[in-house]
């Protein structure tokens, strides 16, 4: 800042760099620098250096103004005097340029910090900056990884929830490929995702988990998966599994269902159609019975009389009732009474679907009553949820599953990123205009 064009420094602010130039090119800003060194010692000899030659990089800094940067560095190549000396000629290096990148370390920081922090697409990242999309997904790998990485981003977890998403959406090419997400229940964070959602992913990743860290976990909340419950063990049989209460009731709804599909199609040969009286209930249906107001009651028992000839779709609606009775008890005796009573239920039914879910139930008859001790429910993870759809909206599919876990887990992943510059603020000019 102490040379000439000092105004042009404090714009650029980085400090070892003098500002040659400043010119503006078609949509962009060209900034021309060199470092302000002018004495250097040769690495090996330690003779003083003379200038060889130089050499011009171009590359990508943060964007100015609005408009795209473009940094040329007119970089010093040294040569050492001495004759004997191995060491012929070495161009300068600078730790805010890295060796052949095309942004600024800065700006990679920064384009790590959009694509990640704020899951904005690689593309629109890509294009502000004037770079390729490469470049940029390569910066939020590099910048990127080690915040993943850092051992202090997960700390202790008492309350795990283990839950499926998909990765990729079934296309011509592949089915519908699956991802499972751990998630701190506590603190609403993803703590890993890992590709597949068999038994042997879960047991791939809790195997490769620190035994003190598994040690901590007291309660695992799932979905009604058998693959989650064989995954589990054995590193985490000491903790106490739920199974999640939103997942329960889902199961059940899916049954109502289920059952409201087959009796539309035995009745009246095809899928559900606008008119069809089953069709027009199904949201119905799927509503809690304490939701329903006297009209929407009325209309349900009218589509179920209209469509439901041997109350089969009514028997599933009274099983998925009681099912959601559970989550009303107050506490684990009262509970234990209702699903046992939900499960006999099912199991005294002839619809086959109905007998199902009663097996279900039964079979994760301890899980479901855990709920009432531990409290545990992936219910604060819906808000994850969201932020993994972002992120996926934002990839447009992705093509790695690597890129993919980064990504998700450097938005939802409770990452430390690098502090940022806090301003003063400046104070709006119309303070009292958004009263
Ligand atoms: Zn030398």
């Amino acid at each position: 800042m102490s040379d000439g064009t000092g105004l042009a420094e404090a714009l650029l602010g980085l400090p070892g760099f003098r500002v040659l130039g400043v010119s503006e090119a078609a949509d962009e800003v060209v900034v021309r620098v060199e470092t302000t060194a002018t004495v250097t010692g040769c690495a090996v000899c330690g003779v003083r250096a003379e200038v060889h030659d130089r050499v011009e990089v171009a590359v990508r800094d943060l964007p100015c103004f609005g408009r795209p940067a473009r940094l040329v560095w007119r970089k010093r190549r040294w040569r050492c005097r001495e004759s004997r000396c191995e060491v012929k000629t070495w161009t300068e290096t600078s730790g805010d340029f890295d060796a052949q990148a095309v942004l600024t370390r800065r700006a990679g920081v920064e384009a790590c910090r959009q694509v990640g922090e704020l899951a904005r697409p690689v593309a629109k990242v890509a294009e502000e900056f004037g770079v390729c999309w490469w470049t940029v997904m390569n910066a939020v790998v590099e910048h990127g990884t080690p915040l993943v990485d850092d051992p202090g981003r997960v700390g202790p977890v008492d309350q795990l929830g283990v839950d499926e998403t998909s990765f990729l959406r079934a296309n011509r090419h592949h089915h519908t490929v699956y991802a499972t997400g751990l998630v701190d229940l506590e603190r609403s964070m993803l703590i890993d995702i890992v590709e597949g959602n068999s038994a042997a992913d879960l047991r791939r990743w809790t195997a490769n988990a620190a035994p003190e860290w598994l040690a901590g976990v007291t309660v695992v909340a799932t979905d009604l998966a058998g693959s989650f419950r064989a995954g589990l063990s054995p590193h985490l049989d000491h903790a106490r599994r739920v199974a999640d209460p939103f997942h329960v009731v889902r199961v059940a709804n899916r049954c109502a269902d289920a059952v409201r599909r087959r009796v539309q199609n035995q009745t009246l040969g095809h899928r559900g159609r606008k008119r069809d009286p089953l069709y027009r209930i199904r949201k119905l249906m799927l509503t809690g019975a304490e939701r329903l107001d006297e009209r929407g009651a009325e209309r349900m028992l009218l589509g179920l009389r209209a469509g439901d000839p041997h109350d089969e779709v009514l028997g599933a609606w009274l099983a998925k009732e009681s099912v959601r009775d559970v989550y009303l008890a107050e506490n684990y005796d009262d509970a234990a009474v209702l699903l046992d009573k939900a499960i006999a239920g099912c199991a005294a039914d002839t619809v086959p679907e109905i007998v199902a879910l009663g097996n279900t139930l039964a079979s994760w008859r301890a899980e479901i009553l855990a709920h009432h001790t531990t409290g545990a429910s992936n219910g604060p993870t819906e808000g994850l949820n969201l932020c993994v759809k972002k992120v996926k909206r934002a990839g447009h599919g992705f093509r790695t599953f690597e890129n993919y876990r980064l990504r998700v887990l450097l938005h939802a992943g409770g990452v430390t990123w690098p502090r940022r510059p806090a301003p003063p603020r400046i104070r709006t000019r119309a303070p009292h205009s958004n009263a």
